[in-house]
């Protein structure tokens, strides 16, 4: 039935480019956020993508800047990560760092990378 293995394969694109969407607006909040200061960790958004998740995770300064470091990167609370789309690189016991590997997921990564945008 090649009809309804289509529908199937759409619908779950869909909610992929959903997930990697939310991963890229959290990825927006993330990076307007204001270390407070004398406060050595950054309270962020867990960029898990998953809908209705508003938890936070800790990071330094650097932890950070070295996810932001490549497009396809996002830091999560651990046991967020979307085995679908992405692949956990790290885990921390504040967070997981966890790398796009689905091809819809990579393209809104990459597309909506902050720095890409800013030098474009
Ligand atoms: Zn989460």
């Amino acid at each position: 039935m090649p009809f309804a293995f289509d529908i199937l394969v759409a619908i779950d694109e869909r909610s992929l480019a959903r997930v990697a969407i939310n991963q890229a607006l959290l990825r927006v909040v993330n990076e307007a956020i204001e270390p407070r200061r004398g406060h050595e960790l950054i309270v962020f958004r867990c960029e898990g993508g998953q809908l209705g998740c508003n938890q936070m995770i800790e990071l330094t300064r650097a932890e950070y800047a070295a996810v932001r470091a490549q497009p396809r990167r996002f830091a999560v609370v651990p046991d967020h990560e979307v085995s679908e789309i992405e692949t956990t690189v790290q885990r921390h016991d504040r967070y997981a760092l966890v790398e796009i590997h689905e091809q819809i997921a990579a393209t809104v990564a990459e597309r909506t990378d902050p720095k890409r945008r800013r030098a474009a």
